[in-house]
């Protein structure tokens, strides 16, 4: 007869064997949660589990808006996905009815003879994405709240603009979790397979079986593949400010202001349900740790944006912070998404290297990963583990 012990080992490894989910989606961040919903319009039968709940404060995602824009330079892979993923965000706000995009439109501003303008016209007429080149005496007149100085240039893409970021990430898995999705809210424990893997531990104790894994979390999946990623993907602290306007003034409101980026690494984004003016510096800080950083802004970098707020917007150089948020880019070396197999666990994908300029993407990023799972999409090159380098050098914007 067998031993208590002996049966009960049976059992756990049969239900192992029949684990219960296809995918197990670590991570409610947008890259995790558009995942998680291509898998299940696939048919698959995912999990997701998160340490702190979808899009938290911690999470990269957890912003309130991010900038959807199409121009991309001569990066036309981006300009495509951008384009896919606005009509699947539109999509699910007419799902959800909320008004999870505004149309905003993005100007891009440039310098004298900025190659990125033209090369950004160029893909965007290849793409069929509507845009208007204009010169500094049209901005002048189109955009008089911004103070051009050595703009001589720009493209607005009057179909872009904003999505409310938090929100839409937050809407999506109440979506998935109001159509079955199982979403378990604690940490994962880093892995420690090699060929093979058949379930992830959490910090409390459960065991979750899947038949494949995605380890979807930005700018923890150092943290979780020291090995593999501690090298290669980069954390860095940014900070937003968020000014208010001057009472009654509309210049700094959707649809006279657009979502707009400036040559000198600053963006913006217009008054959005009254929280004030959005500004932030895109060049990459120092190196954050997302579990335990304090989000205070100091006095000094509150003193140096507001110089610069002034300096491009006369109108707002008084303009009191009204609210500002740190949170934290999720670098690849030169700015290229990690969409891939772990080196050497076969059933893991890795999702990350967002890079500041991964949120519009969610929908064509988690379309992309979905077909790779299941098969059917050939790799990108760009998205490769093999690609990413471990020195910083940022080429993509
Ligand atoms: C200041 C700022 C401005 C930005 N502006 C733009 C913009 O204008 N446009 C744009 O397109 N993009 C922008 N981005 C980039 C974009 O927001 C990110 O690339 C994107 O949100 C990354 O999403 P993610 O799902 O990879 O990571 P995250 O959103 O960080 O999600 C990762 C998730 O994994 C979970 N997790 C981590 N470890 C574990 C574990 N052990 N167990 C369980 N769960 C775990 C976390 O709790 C988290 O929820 C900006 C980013 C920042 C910080």
């Amino acid at each position: 007869m067998k031993s208590l012990v002996a049966v009960w080992t049976e059992a756990k490894r049969a239900s192992a064997q029949a684990a219960p989910y296809d995918v197990a989606v670590i991570g409610a961040g947008v890259f995790g949660s558009w995942t998680s919903h291509h898998l299940r319009s696939a048919g698959k039968r995912v999990i997701m589990i998160d340490a702190y709940g979808a899009a938290s404060s911690r999470a990269s995602s957890g912003g309130e808006s991010r900038v959807i824009r199409c121009a991309y330079g001569v990066d036309e892979i981006y300009s495509r996905f951008a384009q896919k993923s606005l009509e699947q965000w539109k999509e699910l706000g007419r799902r959800v009815n909320s008004a999870l995009f505004q149309q905003a439109g993005v100007l891009h501003l440039g310098g004298k003879g900025d190659g990125n303008i033209a090369a950004s016209a160029g893909v965007l007429a290849k793409l069929g994405i509507p845009h208007q080149k204009l010169n500094q005496a049209e901005l002048m007149k189109r955009f008089p709240q911004f103070f051009l100085g050595d703009i001589d240039q720009a493209i607005f893409e009057p179909e872009s603009g904003a999505l409310m970021a938090r929100r839409s990430v937050q809407m999506l898995v109440r979506e998935m979790s109001q159509s079955g999705l199982e979403l378990v809210l604690e940490p994962v424990l880093p892995p420690s397979a090699n060929g093979r893997m058949d379930s992830v531990k959490t910090a409390g104790g459960r065991t979750i079986s899947a038949g494949a894994f995605v380890f979807a979390c930005g700018p923890w999946l150092p943290k979780m593949f020291p090995a593999e990623l501690g090298q290669r993907i980069f954390p860095t602290r940014q900070e937003m400010f968020f000014f208010g306007l001057p009472a009654g003034e509309r210049r700094f409101t959707v649809p006279a202001m657009p979502c707009w980026i400036d040559p000198n690494n600053l963006y913006g984004i217009p008054d959005l349900e009254n929280r004030g003016m959005k500004i932030a510096n895109d060049e990459h800080g120092p190196p954050i740790d997302p579990d335990s950083a304090d989000r205070l802004i100091p006095k000094e970098s509150l003193a140096a944006m507001r110089k610069r707020l002034g300096a491009r917007f006369p109108a707002m150089k008084n303009a009191p912070l009204v609210e500002s948020r740190v949170c934290q880019y999720e670098n690849s070396a030169n700015g290229d998404f990690l969409l891939d197999k772990h080196p050497s666990i076969d059933n893991v994908w890795l999702a990350g290297g967002g890079s500041g300029h991964g949120f519009k993407h969610g929908p064509a990023v988690g379309e992309y990963l979905a077909g790779r799972i299941l098969g059917t999409q050939p790799p990108e090159p760009r998205f490769s583990f093999a690609s990413k380098g471990t020195v910083q050098k940022r080429s993509v914007y």
